[in-house]
């Protein structure tokens, strides 16, 4: 089943913080507005996850969150018939229920998902807009005010696991990346409240980690990994060991590796 759902009260107040680094707020409305589904790619810890959940709340929308797994199936996300007290009962999984509703669903990591997922989305990403629930014969037309976003990360090199052109041309898309290191920064006190000339330090390491890519390392340090660190510092940790921690382990299991990218750390702070 879906891992967690994430339930949204609705309006601005309670939108939680997101620092935009584009037009990206603009084309979620315009999406929103049309009824257009969504694709948002960019690395993993870019803000993506951020992003729709500060949108959903600023559009008064109730969203439905779902962390795609290798093992998660279309079932997941329609629903099944689940035993309850000797009786069986049909229960709406988070996609159905976001249907009926009129809310939001968010795919994270949609391209993990098993195929038979994608099938379910190409009725629901055209003008159609329906969801044929084959286990009791219904076909739902979606409700005003739903809207599909999903996530997918481009940079992971795996043929097996990419979006089929037939099922990317049903969506916007909107590319995210690392933001300026400016916006980082800002990104970086405001979520931990770590004075900025640590923060600034921080990112200036991360960008050089990030640079490393495809050399020693598979992915850069996301934001995600700098507010960890961030907060095990702000938590009282020392600098160096919360890196470790929070920006190194995480990258690589090569003990080599590990002590190359230590040595990093020290020329920077
Ligand atoms: P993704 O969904 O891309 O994997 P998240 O949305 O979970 O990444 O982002 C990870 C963390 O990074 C967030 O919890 C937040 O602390 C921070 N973050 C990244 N970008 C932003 C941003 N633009 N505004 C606010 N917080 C951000």
């Amino acid at each position: 089943m879906a891992k967690d759902n994430l339930i949204n009260e609705g309006g601005a107040a309670n939108a939680p913080f997101y620092l935009p680094q584009g037009d990206e707020c603009a084309v979620f409305e315009a999406a929103a507005a049309h009824d257009l589904p969504l694709l948002l790619k960019g690395p993993t810890g870019c803000g993506k996850t951020r992003f729709v959940t500060h949108m959903a709340a600023k559009l008064g929308r109730h969203l439905y969150t779902v962390a795609c797994h290798d093992d998660l199936s279309a079932a997941d996300l329609i629903g099944r018939y689940l035993l309850k007290g000797g009786e069986t009962v049909w229960v709406d999984g988070p996609l159905t229920r976001a249907v009926r509703e009129g809310a939001m669903c968010y795919l994270d990591e949609v391209v993990e998902a098993r195929k038979d997922v994608t099938v379910v989305l190409h009725p629901l990403t055209d003008d159609r807009r329906i969801l044929p629930i084959d286990r009791t014969g219904e076909e739902l037309e979606a409700a005003p005010g739903f809207m599909l976003v999903a996530s997918f990360n481009p940079g992971y090199q795996n043929i097996l696991k990419t979006l089929k052109p037939s099922t990317r041309q049903r969506f916007l898309s909107l590319s995210f990346d690392f933001p300026e290191a400016a916006q980082e920064i800002a990104v970086v006190t405001r979520e931990t409240g770590l004075d900025a000339d640590r923060a600034k330090g921080l990112v200036r390491l991360a960008n050089k980690l990030r640079a490393l890519k495809g050399q020693d390392i598979e992915e850069g340090v996301s934001t995600r990994l700098i507010v960890y660190t961030a907060t095990l510092i702000q938590g009282g940790m020392s600098v160096e060991r919360a890196i470790e921690a929070a920006m190194i382990e995480p990258l690589t299991d090569d003990a080599d590796v590990k002590t190359g990218l230590m040595d990093l750390v020290t020329a920077v702070f």
